[in-house]
């Protein structure tokens, strides 16, 4: 181990960030709650795990080899008011101060959090950190903090993957105060900037305007625009080279008539055995990625199942909900509620899923394609060569149920399937971080390109239609040959259905 490392983690749960967070679990009162005790003690099992498995320096920057800053480290050891936690999903996030001050206070800062924390690993600053984000929240709320631009900078660079939710020993509910955070900052903006935020969040998943926006963009490709962007070297600004991506990949969202003639012939099955299922499109997964809800029907119709897409569904509310207008986010689950009513709501997005679970009961597809019988005699055709399965974080940390991907590709005949090597970490696409942080989703991105170039497979399966279209541009531009396109895809072109 290294010296530093050494010398750092030797201040370990007893060190000066410890001893603050141990005296916010254990509240005033004296000596450490039980979930106090347990978590110091994994922590510092974990963290000399970390150290201890590497003879030489620890390539990762861990928890406790970064020191925060004065006010930040003054903020760290303060006193809290309450160490009991309070009830909170991602989808009742419309906390006060003194709840979401309760819900940041179950961090006892161990930092076990940090080594899977994307931008932690990237900037190597403990304020991009999870524990450090927790911190400034709390530092905000209590007044210690002002918004300014530069707090802004950090608790904006989080991409809410939630990776440090899972690894967190304490139970931190870091999606749902990320969230809260999110909404304390926005309510407090002057007008004009709620409205500017918001009505580009509505117009991000208007259907009307990514009608238009697949128009422009198929005229953007047609008439060499692309081609001239790309000579011209423009694509070098982060900026450009996101929005030329998913130009790229913007497509007209197939007509409701269109996916209304498939279900017609669905519901037509005067054998269908297993209840109806209600297909759930999304918005931008509309445009970006139009062909996974044919194939999600027709697969669907091949299993002998009916299936609706009911009229009046919109989008999910995710984006709103993570860039702090929770209200609005309730508003279009509202609708959806109205709109779905009583049925069985299937959805190919795994973000939307994981939006709609918690009101809806929405099943993430591969799932629900798994779990129903499959008739008998249902051929596939055999797809040879190697499938990489990227793990998007709404997948992986929120549904936590990736292995369905994995099964459904399984049954495919000749398929070699494998996890993509990095799948714990976010590929920067993340909602509208992708848009937001440019620079930050490229580096991520690289990543993922990096591994596709070692294991250079055949197709790459995500079921997240941002990370499809981030991945299929950063794979584009590195030059690797490789088609991105959601598991039930592949599986309806294995049936003779896509
Ligand atoms: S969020 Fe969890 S893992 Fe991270 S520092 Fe806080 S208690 Fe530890
Ligand atoms: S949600 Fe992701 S990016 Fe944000 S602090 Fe947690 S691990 Fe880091």
């Amino acid at each position: 181990m290294g010296g530093r490392q050494s010398g750092q983690s030797g201040r370990g749960p007893t060190g000066a960030a410890a001893r603050g967070g141990a005296s916010r679990a254990s509240g005033q009162a004296g000596g450490p709650s039980p979930r106090a005790a347990r978590a110091w003690s994994l922590a510092g099992r974990g963290i000399a795990s970390v150290c201890d498995r590497r003879a030489g320096p620890c390539p990762r920057t861990h928890a406790l080899s970064v020191r925060p800053c004065s006010r930040l480290a003054a903020h760290l050891s303060a006193p809290v008011q309450s160490p009991t936690p309070i009830p909170c999903h991602s989808a009742q996030n419309t906390l006060n101060d003194r709840e979401l001050l309760r819900l940041a206070d179950q961090c006892v800062k161990c930092g076990l959090c940090l080594p899977h924390c994307p931008t932690f690993r990237l900037q190597h600053n403990e304020a991009d950190s999870p524990r450090g984000r927790v911190a400034l929240i709390q530092g905000l709320i209590t007044g210690q903090l002002s918004d300014n631009a530069r707090l802004g900078t950090h608790l904006d660079g989080c991409l809410e993957c939630r990776a440090c939710e899972v690894a967190c020993p304490s139970l931190v509910q870091f999606g749902a105060l990320m969230d809260a955070a999110r909404a304390a900052r926005v309510a407090k903006l002057p007008w004009w900037r709620r409205w500017w935020r918001r009505l580009r969040l509505d117009l991000l998943s208007g259907t009307r305007l990514l009608a238009l926006l697949g128009l422009l963009a198929g005229a953007y490709r047609r008439f060499g625009l692309a081609a001239l962007v790309h000579r011209a070297g423009l694509l070098r600004w982060p900026r450009l080279r996101v929005l030329h991506g998913l130009a790229l990949r913007l497509r007209r969202p197939v007509p409701p008539r269109a996916l209304r003639m498939a279900t017609a012939a669905a519901d037509a099955d005067p054998d269908a055995g297993p209840p109806p299922v209600a297909l759930f499109r999304g918005c931008v997964a509309r445009a970006l990625e139009p062909d996974v809800a044919q194939s999600a029907l027709r697969v669907l119709h091949r299993l002998g199942i009916q299936v609706q897409v009911p009229d009046g569904q919109g989008c999910c509310g995710a984006m709103h909900r993570h860039n702090g207008f929770p209200e609005r986010a309730d508003g279009l689950l509202a609708r959806n509620r109205a709109a779905f009513g009583d049925a069985a709501v299937i959805g190919g997005a795994s973000a939307c899923v994981a939006e709609l679970r918690p009101a809806l009961a929405a099943s993430e597809l591969c799932r629900a394609v798994l779990e129903r019988p499959w008739p008998a005699g249902l051929e596939l055709a055999s797809l040879h060569g190697t499938v990489a399965v990227h793990e998007p974080c709404s997948h992986r940390n929120q549904l936590r149920d990736t292995a369905a991907v994995y099964e459904l590709l399984r049954r495919i005949p000749g398929l070699r399937v494998v996890a993509l090597p990095g799948n714990e970490s976010c590929c920067g696409a993340a909602g509208t971080y992708l848009l937001d942080q440019p620079q930050t989703a490229l580096a991520l991105a690289a990543d993922k390109v990096a591994a596709l170039s070692r294991l250079a497979p055949r197709w790459l399966v995500t079921t997240n239609t941002g990370c499809a279209a981030h991945l299929a541009a950063a794979a584009r531009d590195a030059g690797l040959e490789l088609e991105v396109l959601h598991p039930v895809v592949l599986l309806a072109r294995s049936l003779g259905c896509e």
